[in-house]
């Protein structure tokens, strides 16, 4: 047997989430069998843990986007009990059950091996989140921006993806100007390796026009609606931004001079669905660039009983860096 944070919707709509013990026949179909160290918190698991969204249609429901552990049991000759195994996306933890607790069975497919030298705990303080981070730091290099190319702005700077991707940048060389709606972590902005901090409101409230001063070589934005659309008309000549992230909504309000005159990249940037490949080599150069003691400040760790309540949080946008998730706890 093994516990779990259990969701389950009542006939009224309203999800209610209780720690249990279930036992291993309860565990969907899978060809590996993870015993789970660590979990992660993302945006996402907010919305699932809290209904919102659509994203979990079948209950009871185990939540947990990202998890980090040991195989326990593998049909799949890929892998054998006792390989430490990372796995993000695939609309586990939505249509599949997912991190929040002690065991899960997923697909081989599913999965990648931990890098060298990384934690299972070292992994989910990446999580979603950075592997994200990462991805999109990569597109925005196969689009031509590297550190000469000047300043990097990146939205929901004080979130998970956001963070992480200040801590990167700056690894890898480039000057990040992070933008926050926290002022009161612009310390630890400043302490990832932030160049400058600028205040949400205030990078807001500055007039509207068509095409504005070009600050910025790209952008890496967790944020999308107003935010988005004004940053696109602060990308220099040739630049590009990597979009992510909806934490202050689906709209995007723009114009196309932007693109039409400075020639600005829109990339999407998805890691629910990345091919395996891509997967590995993102997590190869995380275990490389991250700087784990660094970010240390940043995590906080919970168990499965807090998670009501980081959820809540997290969809406030009242999350600093990671929190992650001891399913033993
Ligand atoms: P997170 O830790 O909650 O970070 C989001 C940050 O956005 C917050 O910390 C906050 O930063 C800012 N924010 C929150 N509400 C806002 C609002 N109403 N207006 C403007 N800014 C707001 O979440 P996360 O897990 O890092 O995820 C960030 C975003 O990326 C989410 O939208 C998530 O769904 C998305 N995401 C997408 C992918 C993908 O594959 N495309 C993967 C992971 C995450 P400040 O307080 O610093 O402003």
């Amino acid at each position: 047997s093994f516990r779990a944070l259990l969701s389950q919707r009542s006939d009224d709509g309203t999800i209610t989430l209780s720690v249990e013990t279930l036992e291993d026949a309860q565990l969907p179909e899978g060809d590996v069998t993870v015993d789970i160290d660590w979990a992660g918190l993302n945006y996402k698991d907010g919305l699932c843990l809290t209904g919102q969204g659509g994203l979990v249609r079948t209950f009871p429901h185990i939540a947990g986007i990202d998890f980090a552990g040991t195989v326990r049991e593998s049909s799949d000759s890929r892998y054998g009990a006792g390989d430490r195994v990372v796995l993000t996306g695939w609309r586990v933890g939505e249509t599949h059950w997912g991190g929040y607790a002690e065991r899960a069975r997923v697909k081989a497919d599913w999965l990648v091996p931990l890098p060298e030298g990384m934690s299972t705990r070292d992994a989910m303080v990446i999580g979603t989140a950075g592997l994200t981070a990462m991805l999109a730091i990569d597109r925005l290099e196969a689009l031509g921006i590297s550190p000469q190319s000047g300043e990097v702005l990146v939205t929901g700077a004080a979130g998970g993806v956001g963070s992480v991707a200040i801590a990167l940048l700056a690894r890898l060389g480039y000057s990040a100007t992070a933008l926050s709606g926290r002022p009161e972590h612009a310390d630890m902005l400043r302490a990832l390796g932030a160049h400058a901090v600028l205040e949400r409101g205030e990078f807001l409230s500055q007039p509207d026009k068509p095409l504005e001063t070009a600050s910025y070589a790209a952008a890496i934005d967790c944020v999308g609606g107003n935010v988005l659309g004004k940053l696109l008309r602060q990308i220099r000549y040739g630049g590009a931004v990597a979009a992510l992230g909806n934490a202050a909504g689906i709209s995007l309000d723009t114009n196309v001079l932007p693109f039409i005159l400075r020639g600005v990249t829109l990339a999407g940037i998805d890691s629910v669905m990345q091919p395996y490949a891509a997967r590995v080599a993102a997590w190869s150069r995380l275990a490389e660039h991250f700087d784990f003691a660094a970010y240390a400040g940043n995590v906080e760790e919970v168990g499965l009983a807090d998670l009501p309540d980081r959820a809540a949080r997290i969809l406030k946008g009242q999350v600093k860096g990671r929190v992650l998730v001891d399913p033993r706890r």
